[in-house]
């Protein structure tokens, strides 16, 4: 037998006493009964004398077998660490406890239960029984671990993480942060935990806590790109999302940032809008010196034409044939030298960016450039189809000048063995920014070595000769260069002797 279970020597006159007590108050009796906690009274010996209603339901007994029995017995505490604080309150060496036990329930379930036991006294002060009170704790129990693990997890999520964590008081201080944040910043846990959100923050940026803060309060969260200062003193940028948490009362009580290092980003942004600038810059210089230049190329150009014309006009009849060749030669070269000029300076004339963007119908837009062609090529057996052609938004003088070089370009190289044939088609489809329509303008002339396909449309590229087709090698790089500060693009197909295609993209609407 357990020492738990042991009868105390003085029982049977104890046991007496809290048996009349106990029956003589019904009013007790049903307070006793009713209770939502267990109770038992326990004789002097240990022997369970009464049990209510929820201490069986608790336990899974009926009265009947917990009555007559050792109480800690009963209970499954036998050699359990909890046997002990009973045995000392049995033996009176206690008149009380009050704690945290593990009972074993009928079914062999732990309970969890917070226990009360007392040892009571009649009027005179003399040893009664003990009054057992016990709280059925499990669910507290069972809540506390899961809350307890899904703090461990939201701790391994917080500390292994790449996303830099760092909670800071509502006046700034930093009170935790993760790896992440740490070797972000270059400092220690210890280090940062001395330190207020705004020693790391770049001085530029300091002027951005005091809006964030306000509409933390406002809205309870805040989402900012800053710069933070490492310890070795190298700038950072980071995107920082920062939520406000509020106490039991509403009182704010933390502010939780969320940081993500994007100097990376930041970095090649910074230097994309230098590019850009530089860019701008020198192609604004570019189309200055092309001005100038062709300005001052111009000056002595007119000069030799004139001066060639005089020649054969003066002097025509007294040259020789080969002379008047020569002289033709001045001339055609003085024109080739006039055109290119002219097409380099409408080349550098369109900008890096596209201003005058305007609704209009590429429809008209290409019945006029074919119309213009058709009329300066009368002699050309050419005939043009298309689809239904939108209305986009563009620059209209640049969109005419596609197509004028496009279609210009169909006719001049065209097969001479068989009538042009040139089709334009358009077809729309949906991008994250908005719809595109591509554009292919096809014709069935002599073709080019899909090789260059890419070549052909950087400057001065020439795929056939300046004698059998006139050129300036320009029209293409020109054509690449609208599609392209129109934010589309433009590429090239052909099967020599068959035909070429080019197909390019354009947004329906300006893009942003
Ligand atoms: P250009 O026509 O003044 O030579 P472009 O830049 O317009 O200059 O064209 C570059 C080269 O691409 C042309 O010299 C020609 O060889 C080739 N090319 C352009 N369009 C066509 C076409 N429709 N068919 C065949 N070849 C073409």
């Amino acid at each position: 037998m357990s020492p738990i279970s042991a009868p105390s020597k003085r029982k049977p006159s104890r046991k007496r006493r809290t048996n009349k007590h106990v029956k003589a108050d019904p009013s007790y009796r049903h307070v006793f009964d009713s209770a939502v906690i267990g109770l038992a009274i326990v004789d002097l010996d240990g022997t369970v004398r009464a049990v209510n209603k929820a201490l069986c339901e608790m336990f899974g007994y009926s009265s009947d077998e917990l009555v007559g029995r050792s109480f800690p017995v009963a209970m499954g505490l036998e050699g359990s660490p909890a046997a002990k604080i009973h045995l000392q309150l049995i033996a009176q060496e206690i008149d009380g406890f009050r704690t945290e036990i593990e009972y074993v329930r009928k079914d062999g379930v732990i309970v969890h239960a917070l226990s009360t036991a007392s040892l009571e006294r009649d009027s005179a002060g003399r040893p009664t029984h003990f009054l057992s009170q016990i709280v059925d704790i499990t669910s507290l129990r069972r809540a506390e671990e899961a809350l307890r693990k899904s703090e461990q997890r939201l701790r391994l999520a917080f500390e292994s993480t790449a996303i830099g964590f760092a909670v800071a008081s509502t006046d700034g201080r930093i009170t935790e942060v993760n790896r992440s944040f740490c070797e972000m910043v270059g400092y220690t846990e210890a280090e940062l935990l001395n330190m207020r959100y705004a020693d790391i923050t770049h001085a530029e940026d300091l002027a951005l806590i005091e809006p964030a803060l306000e509409r933390l309060h406002a809205v309870g969260t805040a989402l900012q790109e800053k710069r933070f200062i490492r310890k070795d003193g190298l700038r950072i940028w980071a995107s920082v999302g920062l939520g406000l948490a509020r106490d039991g009362t509403g009182q704010p009580a933390y502010v939780l940032a969320q940081i993500t290092d994007i100097t990376a980003r930041k970095e090649a942004e910074e230097s994309a809008a230098r590019r850009a600038i530089e860019l701008e810059q020198s192609n604004s210089d570019l189309r200055q010196f092309v001005y100038l230049a062709s300005h001052d190329l111009q000056q002595p150009l007119r000069g030799v034409a004139s001066y060639g014309r005089l020649l054969s006009d003066r002097y025509g009849d007294a040259l020789d044939a080969r002379a008047a060749r020569w002289i033709s030669y001045i001339t055609e070269g003085v024109d080739r030298m006039q055109r290119l000029i002219d097409d380099l300076f409408t080349l550098a004339g369109v900008g890096t960016d596209v201003k005058g963007f305007q609704p209009l119908s590429v429809d008209a837009t290409v019945q006029l450039c074919w119309d213009t062609l058709v009329v300066a090529n009368a002699t050309v057996d050419a005939n043009l189809t298309t689809t239904a052609l939108p209305v986009i938004e563009g620059d209209a003088q640049q969109i005419e000048l596609l197509f004028q070089n496009l279609l210009g370009n169909a006719i001049k190289y065209r097969r001479r063995d068989i009538p042009l044939e040139v089709s334009i088609a358009a077809e729309r489809s949906a991008s994250p920014l908005g719809p595109i329509w591509e554009f292919a303008v096809r014709d069935n002339g002599i073709g080019f070595d899909t090789a260059y396909r890419d070549q052909i449309f950087e400057i001065f590229r020439r795929l056939h000769s300046g004698a059998e087709y006139e050129g300036t090698g320009i029209g293409l790089a020109l054509c690449r260069k609208i599609v392209e500060r129109h934010g589309g693009r433009i590429w090239a197909d052909s099967t020599v002797g068959k035909g070429s295609t080019f197909t390019f993209s354009l947004n329906e609407h300006r893009p942003n």
